[in-house]
């Protein structure tokens, strides 16, 4: 498996979050602003940050994750050489917040773990009368809330990120796949029939007159007719098959590895499910058929399948026709 990429926001806030405590780091020092204390850590904060700037989003996520122990090494320092009393140790914090934003609850209580050993490393180091208990606990303490928080909000917003992604690719009516739904699995499934070189078959239904079951019995009933319908279609899918509504009252549905045979069959089962009757109003579809190995673009099998639903429009409806496949489109099979 190929190692995943560190995004751009990942690497460019680990390269601001390192900027900026290396200007801040050198600049105190060099101009004198409050406790002496070695340049060193601040100084080789830059290059790291010109490296999370430059190559940041070249490198693994894994690698870049190696940034946040760095940094918490480099305040460890800046603390240790500090004389006297000193605020740096309010710098664990940003490590922390960059970590609980984009890895997970692991990683961020391992870097915790480390502010812990090296915060009590940079004291110990220091003269017994600058240190004390209180002074690591408040910092421990204070990342552990910091780390918290934000996991709790990254997991909530990723949440709500992969809500929202499911609910704008579902029919909020019938809870099928909706057009763009529909237009991402059909590619998927494409490119997996090209590669293995497996039969895919796509099935268009319009259901026959659906303006006079709105206007002869309301709305409302319609849309029972709609949720129906696709009841009808989930039934007779299998696990793998892919059902969208993807206009009013049309519906496709993909049938993966299965040849045009097995698809005139399924539309054919559909077709007489619905005019059996059983739904909230007396209905008929139609259905277009279309099936082949596709050798390169998935939309020609769609347009063929829709050509042969208005071909069978044509024909007096309650009715499936099966699309002459353009050779072109699919090889031998
Ligand atoms: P044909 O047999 O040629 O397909 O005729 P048709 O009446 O089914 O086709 P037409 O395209 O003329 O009408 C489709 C109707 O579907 C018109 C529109 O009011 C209705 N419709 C579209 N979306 C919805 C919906 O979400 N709910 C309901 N109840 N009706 C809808
Ligand atoms: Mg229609
Ligand atoms: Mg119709």
């Amino acid at each position: 498996m190929k190692a995943r990429r560190a995004e751009p926001a990942l690497a460019y806030s680990a390269a601001a979050i390192l900027g900026a405590a290396g200007l801040l780091g050198t600049a105190e020092s060099a101009l004198a602003l409050g406790a002496t204390f070695s340049p060193w850590a601040g100084i080789a904060a830059i290059p790291l940050a010109l490296a999370a700037l430059t190559l940041g989003p070249r490198l693994p996520r894994a690698v870049m994750f190696l940034f946040a122990p760095a940094g918490v090494v480099l305040i460890g320092i800046a603390m240790a050489t500090t004389e006297g009393y000193s605020d740096a140790a309010i710098l664990y914090c940003w490590p922390i917040l960059w970590v609980a934003s984009f890895y997970g609850s692991r990683a961020t209580a391992s870097v915790i773990g480390l502010v812990a050993v090296v915060h009590a490393a940079a004291l110990w180091s220091l003269p017994e009368e600058t240190t004390s208990f209180d002074r690591w606990a408040d910092v421990v303490v204070s990342v552990i809330v910091a780390g918290v928080v934000v996991r709790v909000l990254a997991r909530r917003n990723r949440r709500l990120v992969h809500q929202l992604s499911t609910e704008a690719r579902v029919d909020p009516l019938t809870g099928l796949w909706n057009r763009r739904a529909f237009a991402e699995r059909l590619e998927t499934e494409s490119a997996r029939a090209v590669r293995e070189g497996t039969s895919l078959a796509v099935v268009a239904f319009d259901i026959d007159h659906f303006k006079r079951v709105n206007d002869e019995h309301g709305h409302e009933v319609g849309d029972r007719v709609l949720k129906w319908v696709a009841e009808v279609l989930a039934h007779e899918t299998r696990g793998a098959d892919i059902t969208a509504r993807v206009g009013g009252e049309e519906f496709v549905v993909v049938l993966p590895g299965t040849g045009v045979v097995g698809a005139q069959e399924f539309a054919e089962r559909v077709r007489r499910a619905v005019a059996a009757g059983g739904g909230p109003a007396e209905l008929t579809i139609s259905a277009g058929v279309a099936a082949c190995v596709p050798r390169e673009i998935e939309h020609d099998l769609v347009d063929a399948a829709d050509r042969a639903l208005y071909a069978a429009k044509r024909g007096g409806r309650n009715a499936v026709r099966v699309a002459e496949v353009e050779p072109a489109a699919c090889s031998a099979g």
